[in-house]
């Protein structure tokens, strides 16, 4: 059966409790996945901060004591860039629209402004709404943060590291995490790498953001191993920060001040950005000297990927994810992802498949026999304090998701 809204994760923001409990009650009636509410903005930030901002539709009232709705859809338009939004109020007709304006201009996907009273159809067309929106492809626009801004959160060592699990498909064991780069910044909080990645890179600030995750993402995983929870970690690493060529004994002497060894850290390198200098091949070869898993990440999305795959001692696949969402209702989506599948198996890679999202793709995955599974349908990216606790709860579950 079709179970368009389980995947969504909805933020209800409203002062009245009785509303918060309606709303709450109406969307888990259309078998939304995840209902979080909050009673005022600030609440509301709070909650984004728990889910690495990933909501999918946030519906809010405007009028609140505190920090009130206006203030909020600016916060969410600079930290959830394109987010949907479903505003609702008592105000008048006029005042709710020129709001809707201040919410489109921020980059947000307004889906309506209900007045009050509403009732269980209005938010049923909503989220009909929602869906349209997404299966046309609406852009999700983002707001690129300036070279100031990415300079001064380097500074100022706001960088922080979420995790995303990667686990094994046949077993549904952990086997790792990957670190994922956010930047915390003072007007719009957390930011994703959307917003800063391009510009860090071409700004040539990749390097000290590159440092920074390593020393935060190995820091992080030497409490887990002390903890008895060893992870495999894996680092992204831009191109042009591969090109420095201490990069191997960095790594190594940063794991080895933590406990941990070459082979517990898989370096991600994304296969559209890989350059062509012979500083790559020589970083890749002596990573892998050393023990390091290396990753040819989004793989499908790159120009050159089969020389490349020849030439350097990948050990791991990633399949990016649009060649995974889907894959089980799509012929052609499906073959790509074969294909890449036998290619890495047949090169002695193990095989991991991103953005896994729905049921039906898992278990397409488990039937071909690919390795891991990464994404939301396992978890979405989170801090690294939540890690232990979230393992710990997916291994009593018996690894279901
Ligand atoms: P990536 O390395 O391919 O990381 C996976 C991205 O896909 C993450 O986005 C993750 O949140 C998202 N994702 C995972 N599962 C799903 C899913 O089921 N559905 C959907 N729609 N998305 C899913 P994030 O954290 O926004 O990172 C985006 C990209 O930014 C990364 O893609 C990576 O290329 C880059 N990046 C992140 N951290 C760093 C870093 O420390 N250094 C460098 N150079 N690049 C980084
Ligand atoms: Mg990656
Ligand atoms: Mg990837």
């Amino acid at each position: 059966m079709d179970k368009p809204n389980a995947d969504l994760r909805v933020l209800v923001v409203d002062d009245s409790q009785s509303i918060r409990s309606f709303l709450k009650a109406i969307l888990t009636e259309l078998g939304v996945g995840e209902v979080l509410t909050a009673e005022n903005g600030t609440a509301a930030i709070a909650v984004l901060d728990t889910c690495d901002g990933t909501i999918d539709l946030l519906i809010s009232d405007l009028a609140m004591p505190g920090m009130d709705g206006v203030e909020l859809l600016r916060m969410v338009g600079q930290r959830c860039p394109g987010v949907a939004v479903l505003t609702i109020s008592s105000l008048d007709a006029r005042l709710r629209f020129s709001v809707s304006q201040m919410a489109q201009h921020l980059g947000l996907t307004v889906l309506g402004l209900l007045g009050k009273p509403f009732g269980e159809q209005d938010i049923r067309n909503a989220l009909d709404r929602y869906h349209e929106v997404r299966r046309t492809g609406a852009v999700m626009p983002t707001d690129p943060m300036s070279d100031a801004e990415i300079a001064s959160a380097l500074h100022d060592r706001r960088v922080e590291v979420h995790y995303q699990p990667k686990v094994r498909i046949d077993s549904a064991h952990v086997v790792g995490v990957e670190a994922l780069a956010r930047l915390r910044d003072p007007r719009r909080g957390l930011v994703h790498p959307a917003a800063f990645i391009e510009s860090t890179e071409a700004g040539g600030q990749i390097e000290n953001l590159t440092y920074q995750v390593i020393d935060i993402a190995l820091r992080d995983a030497g409490t887990w191993a002390r903890e008895g929870l060893r992870l495999n970690v894996g680092i992204n690493i831009s191109s042009s920060a591969i090109c420095r060529l201490d990069l191997p004994e960095h790594v190594e002497a940063v794991a080895a001040s933590h406990g941990l060894s070459p082979s517990q850290i898989t370096m991600e390198i994304t296969e559209a950005e890989m350059g062509s200098g012979s500083e790559l091949f020589d970083v890749c070869a002596r990573f892998r000297i050393r023990g390091f898993g290396l990753a040819i990440d989004d793989f499908g999305t790159g120009e050159s990927s089969l020389p490349r795959l020849r030439s350097l001692p990948f050990t791991e696949l990633k399949i990016d994810r649009r060649y995974v969402d889907g894959a089980a209702r799509s012929r052609e989506i499906r073959a790509i992802l074969e294909s890449s599948l036998d290619l890495g198996r047949r090169l002695g890679m193990s095989v991991v498949a991103e953005g896994v999202q729905q049921v039906e793709d898992w278990q397409l995955l488990e039937q071909i026999g690919c390795d891991i599974a990464q994404g939301y349908l396992v978890s979405r990216p989170m801090p690294g304090d939540k890690v232990a606790g979230w393992a710990l709860r997916w291994k009593q579950r018996g690894g279901n998701a």
